[in-house]
């Protein structure tokens, strides 16, 4: 039995991929406790976790936080230095007692990894976007918005780095936190073949697929499509989007599910489409036929795991790169522009050409002999047992 610690940010799309993982560690018998936050207690819990809340820890977010979530990286680091000192003294004391094995933090989550550096305790990063390196990075076109956040933030992040090492953190450069080199042992949730430039990611990479509960495949015969939308569980807010598809989708021989974000915005749709704040995705796309969708990581490794092809709308750099993976791999279709006749167009093409599903449906099949949860669990316990002489 070993004793096993994850760390994770407050987001669906990082903590999801890891509750298998949990599931599976405890299965072998494995202690895991999981240091996250309210929304996503009862899940991990379901899955077996003792489950530590850390919502007291992290700063008061600022006024323009949805304006510059996701583009000003300063404010991201920010955050994670304050959340990280706020952190430190009540979690390194625990820590010293439970007397971890090995540490698992999300790769955005900088102080899980940071907590195990000071520890000396083994370190495996959770990577639920594409990982990143020197080569990938060149993959992101920052749009002008974000560059000049990272102009205007470098002097932030520098005093954010000054904080952690006056408070023994090991961190030289902000590159040296936020970067994964060759010798960082990294769990990455796809397949070397959707991961961008995969060729670039040492032997310590291992790309396990999608880390997904086993549901059964979809048996039931339908009279007619269905369609799933969605924009994700972040920058979901985007009402004139989901009125712009049900013009365009209104008439169309198909079952149309939005995925809003939100109560109440849609009370009188067409009789083929409902909407909803939020659904259960994997039982959605298990039944659907196609998706549009914001390219988030997680929902692109669904959509393929379940074989739907997709119409293709990212909003952020990140999602760029991985609707840019999915064109070239020919998976789906991009939307021109998010007018309703485009939406229109777009979900036709991808409903009438065959190619889409087949495509998306070869990727699945790749993805399923990967391992998932099992071989990240694999992974985990073979750093817990590589190095036990370590642990404190
Ligand atoms: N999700 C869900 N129901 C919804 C919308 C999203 O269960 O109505 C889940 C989805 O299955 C995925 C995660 O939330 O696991 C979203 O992660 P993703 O990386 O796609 O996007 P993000 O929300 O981080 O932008």
């Amino acid at each position: 039995m070993k004793r096993i610690v994850f760390f994770s940010i407050p987001a669906w799309g990082h903590t999801n991929p890891t509750v298998e993982v949990v599931r599976e560690l405890v299965r072998r018998g494995n202690a895991v406790r999981y240091y996250t936050f309210a929304p996503f207690r009862e899940k991990l819990e379901g899955a077996g976790a003792e489950v530590i809340l850390c919502d007291g820890f992290l700063p008061p977010a600022p006024a323009d936080l949805d304006e510059r979530m996701g583009k000003d990286f300063s404010l991201l680091i920010k955050m994670v230095t304050d959340t990280t000192l706020a952190m430190d003294e009540k979690v390194m004391g625990e820590l010293k007692l439970f007397r971890p094995h090995v540490i698992v933090s999300d790769s955005v989550c900088f102080w899980g990894k940071l907590f195990a550096r000071k520890l000396g305790v083994p370190y495996v990063c959770s990577t639920t976007t594409f990982a990143f390196n020197q080569h990938t990075a060149k993959l992101m076109k920052p749009k002008a918005g974000e560059m000049l956040y990272s102009l205007l933030g470098f002097p932030r992040i520098s005093r954010c780095m000054a904080r952690l090492r006056r408070h023994g953190y090991k961190v030289e450069k902000f590159l040296d936190l936020i970067q994964n080199d060759n010798e960082t042992d990294t769990i990455v949730y796809t397949s070397p073949r959707f991961q961008p430039m995969a060729e670039t990611f040492s032997r310590r990479y291992a790309f396990v697929g999608p880390s997904l509960p086993h549901l059964p495949e979809e048996e039931a015969s339908k009279s007619r499509p269905l369609i799933y939308i969605s924009l994700g569980t972040v920058m979901f807010d985007q009402p004139d989007f989901f009125r712009r598809c049900v013009e365009g989708l209104a008439g169309l021989d198909a079952d149309v599910i939005l995925s809003t974000g939100r109560e109440g915005d849609f009370s009188a749709l067409p009789e083929n489409m409902k909407a909803y704040p939020r659904v259960d995705q994997l039982e959605v796309l298990r039944r659907a036929d196609l998706f549009v969708t914001h390219c988030g990581m997680n929902s692109a490794n669904e959509a393929i795991w379940f074989g739907v092809p997709t119409v293709l709308y990212p909003q952020q750099s990140e999602e760029t790169a991985v609707a840019d993976r999915m064109e070239e791999l020919g998976l789906g279709v991009r939307l021109k522009s998010d007018a309703p006749e485009a939406i229109r167009g777009a979900v036709e093409t991808v409903l009438r050409e065959p190619r889409y599903r087949e495509n998306t449906r070869r990727l699945s099949r790749e993805f399923r002999c990967l391992g998932g949860a099992e071989a990240a669990a694999d992974k985990i316990e073979s750093m817990a047992e590589a190095d036990e002489t370590t642990a404190l």
